[in-house]
């Protein structure tokens, strides 16, 4: 926790890092072939998030009278407007690079050489699979290469990666990915340990278990790194 106060107490060189642009250079024409992408269609962005508000809108309000709702219910007549809103404004904002967080790298200018554990983020995301929420935590490590973040860095961009229709692997290799390439390093670490709606509130309705996933690169691949960081993170905790 001192790195914490020392980050943000020094005034320190900024570097403005544009990650969208990072990360598209990085995937270049194997963009779709990756399976850490996220499948979009080439006209994902032609409509504005209001044309897409628009669009999609009637097609909820399709569903909801499919199943049998009455629209007319003053409960229920806003709805299909508020859930599109909610998909393209909140839900689902993450699909656009556009949202992309602003990355700020520091100069490492205490020479902290150890990892640095930013644990118990809190993230939402919703499952591409069934539309229905999953939730936890995610603990993300680096190892300094001459570069730091400021720390709140790291939640915004598990936030931003969880604003999409999501399978938990990919977000974790997403997270994991797009911090290499900001912090120009190998050394990072991501675990994210969460709960499926789709696993507990239907289907098997197992409200008990947990999932667990995980991103080790460079040092973090040799067991002494992997085991101190899995004991900052104490997942049991
Ligand atoms: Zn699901």
């Amino acid at each position: 926790m001192k790195q914490k106060e020392t980050l943000s107490t020094t005034p320190l060189k900024e570097q403005h890092i544009d990650l969208s642009n990072l990360l598209i250079e990085e995937m270049g024409d194997e963009h779709k072939a990756s399976s850490v992408e996220t499948p979009l269609r080439a006209d994902a962005f032609d409509k504005t998030d209001e044309e897409k508000i628009a669009a999609i809108a009637p097609h909820f309000k399709a569903i909801m009278e499919i199943l049998g709702m009455d629209l007319r219910d003053d409960s229920l007549r806003g709805t299909p407007l508020r859930v599109a809103k909610m998909y393209v404004k909140e839900l689902f904002q993450g699909l656009n690079p556009a949202n992309m967080p602003s990355m700020t790298l520091f100069e490492n200018k205490f020479q902290y050489n150890e990892m640095l554990v930013e644990k118990n983020i809190n993230f939402y995301t919703n499952c591409e699979h069934h539309f229905v929420p999953f939730f936890g935590k995610a603990h993300v490590a680096y190892i300094s290469s001459g570069k730091v973040i400021g720390l709140s860095k790291l939640n915004r961009l598990v936030e931003y990666f969880s604003k999409r229709p999501q399978v938990q692997e990919r977000l974790t290799m997403q997270i994991g990915k797009a911090l290499q390439t900001v912090l120009q390093t190998q050394d990072v670490a991501v675990m994210m340990d969460a709960k499926h709606l789709c696993v507990s509130s239907r289907g098997v309705k197992d409200d008990s278990s947990n999932t667990i996933t995980s991103f080790f690169g460079g040092k973090f691949q040799e067991e002494k790194k992997k085991m101190e960081f899995l004991k900052y993170v104490d997942i049991n905790e």
